[in-house]
């Protein structure tokens, strides 16, 4: 799905990501952990393309995108869905409303899949509901909903848990699995808990000072599969 070879993103003369080399499969489950400071969001940016590399190349799909064109850059952004820490939920709108949304931006309003959305999410009987009227998991599961939405091949999800009490946690992880499971979505979990990333992922990136410290397989993970 992508392979960073060599990646680079420098600030002001000093680097946030550094040197960074890794292949990520297609329906893997990856997670990225490091402290505050470390380009966990640097690189979700690289990930995301809102940012191209100062050095070194991102291959998606078997394409190089440093020369690809920003009408290409659109296409594969529409790939992809987000996951934040705060949910980034519209307040005005009800839990139906916000998940909907990335479908009426682009005029392809489809209320079967929203239903089955809310569903998957199990949220059935707070959709008329507002985000005010959620607690942080339902408002998260919310979000897990509108990420999906539009069908993405790969999922980034940015501290997604790190807001969220244990319980909470479990049933966001509990979803992701299926998400990866059964829609074959690409996951890529950005978080500074290592706790999580040893639950959901088969394979865990521990960044440090922009660099990739260490790989750890987590074979247990693999082997639920
Ligand atoms: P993390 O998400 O792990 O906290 P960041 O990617 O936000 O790490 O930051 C990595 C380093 O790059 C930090 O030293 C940060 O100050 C710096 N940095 C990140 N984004 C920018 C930016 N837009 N301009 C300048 N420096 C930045
Ligand atoms: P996080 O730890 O979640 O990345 P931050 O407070 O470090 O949160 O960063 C918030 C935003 O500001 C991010 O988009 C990051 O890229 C950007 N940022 C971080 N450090 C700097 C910096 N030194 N100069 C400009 N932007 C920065």
């Amino acid at each position: 799905m992508y392979k960073l070879e060599n990646v680079s993103k420098k600030y002001n003369d000093k680097y946030a990501v550094q040197n960074f080399t890794l292949t990520i499969e297609s329906g893997s489950i990856t997670g990225i952990v490091g402290k505050s400071g470390s380009g966990k969001s640097t690189l979700l940016k690289l990930l995301n393309f809102i940012e191209q590399p100062t050095e070194g190349q991102i291959i998606f799909e078997d394409k190089a995108i440093n020369d690809a064109s920003k009408k290409v850059i659109r296409k594969y952004k529409e790939k992809i869905g987000m996951v934040f820490q705060n949910y980034n939920l519209l307040n005005n709108l009800n839990v139906y409303q916000n998940i909907a949304l990335p479908l009426k931006i682009i005029n392809k309003e489809d209320q079967h899949k929203v239903n089955e959305l809310i569903q998957f999410v199990g949220l059935e009987d707070k959709a008329k509901s507002y985000p005010s009227q959620l607690s942080g998991g339902e408002k998260q599961r919310v979000s897990l909903a509108r990420a999906l939405v539009r069908n993405p091949d790969i999922l980034l999800c940015d501290e997604a848990t790190s807001s969220l009490d244990e319980n909470n946690t479990e049933t966001i992880i509990k979803m992701l699995k299926n998400i990866n499971h059964e829609f074959n979505i690409t996951i890529i979990f950005v978080t500074h808990e290592l706790s999580v990333v040893k639950q959901l992922c088969e394979k865990v990136c521990v960044m440090e000072d922009g660099q990739l410290l260490d790989i750890i397989e987590n074979r247990n993970k693999s082997a639920e599969k």
